[in-house]
């Protein structure tokens, strides 16, 4: 198992990423990826043309989706594995997110017509192959096209997160129904990248109780914005509750992600890598 080159975290252009499902899948087995999840923010969309070409290419995927929660005010992410694609809970309650998403995006392109940025919503939508799953993504990818920012990592910190300009509040599903949908589903529930969260360590741990009593089973240790420090104290984390261990890049496309599929460091030892399940 710790020879298996995993990743359980990425992005087609079912959501916010740049490259279509096959071509995530294809690119992942090219870099050795043996076992895949393709997790795309709210939508299973992408996940027929992953298998079909993770079939071809001989090597496995594992279903996948990451759910956009709102916890305490802030939005977290939670995904799912290993569920059937076609269950009506999770199907219906991530439509449920979807719907939300359209009524968001017209409010930021209101917010940031305010100080004098035009066009956002007609401009984020050209780059959502998804109109139901517009994301900041596509909003800051319209906001360095028109040479307001460099990159859509100055976008964020200048106008998308909390406190800037462009930023809309917004209710996404609770922590309780995210993990009920995905666990009515037959899969597992996994705290995403829990190092990109802004949150005080005991807030954090309250949360990862409450997802634990919710039914939630594995956090991700190994992914593509954690440091070497942080990974360790997720592991510290992971062992403490007793969590299953994930390791995914959540790569976007080429040019927009810290690591690319598949070119991942190995967990740390001591803990209970979720692979285990799906092999
Ligand atoms: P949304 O689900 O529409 O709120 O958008 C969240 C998405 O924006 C994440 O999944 C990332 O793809 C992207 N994102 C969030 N923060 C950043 C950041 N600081 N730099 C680049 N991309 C980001
Ligand atoms: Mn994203
Ligand atoms: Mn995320
Ligand atoms: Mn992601």
């Amino acid at each position: 198992m710790s020879d298996l080159n995993w990743d359980f975290h990425c992005h087609s252009t079912a959501s916010d990423g740049l490259l279509p499902a096959a071509e995530v899948a294809r690119r992942a087995a090219g870099n050795g990826v043996q076992l895949l999840a393709l997790t795309d923010h709210d939508d299973l969309a992408g996940l027929p043309a992953a298998r079909a070409a993770a079939e071809e290419m001989g090597m496995g995927l594992v279903n996948g989706v990451e759910v956009s929660i709102e916890w305490e005010g802030l939005s977290i992410h939670v995904v799912g594995l290993g569920f059937d694609a076609a269950n009506p809970v999770l199907n219906e309650g991530l439509a449920s997110i979807r719907s939300g998403r359209v009524v968001r995006a017209r409010r930021m392109a209101e917010a940031l017509d305010a100080i004098a940025i035009r066009g956002a919503f007609e401009g984020a939508m050209a780059y959502a192959e998804n109109p139901n799953l517009i994301s900041r993504a596509h909003f800051a990818r319209y906001l360095v096209q028109i040479g307001l920012c460099k990159d859509v990592h100055n976008v964020f910190d200048n106008y998308l997160t909390p406190g800037k300009p462009g930023y809309v509040e917004h209710r996404w599903a609770s922590l309780e129904d995210a993990v009920s949908w995905i666990r009515a589903a037959g899969g597992v529930a996994v705290v995403a990248h829990p190092g990109r969260y802004k949150i005080s360590n005991a807030a954090l741990r309250r949360f990862l109780g409450q997802f634990k009593d919710a039914g939630g089973e594995g956090i991700e240790v190994v992914t593509g914005s954690h440091s070497p420090d942080q990974i360790h104290h997720f592991a510290r984390l992971a062992r403490h509750y007793g969590f299953l261990a994930s390791r995914g890049s959540d790569f976007h496309g080429p040019e927009e992600s810290y690591t690319d599929l598949g070119r991942l460091s190995p967990l740390p030892d001591g803990l209970t890598p979720i692979c285990s399940r799906f092999v």
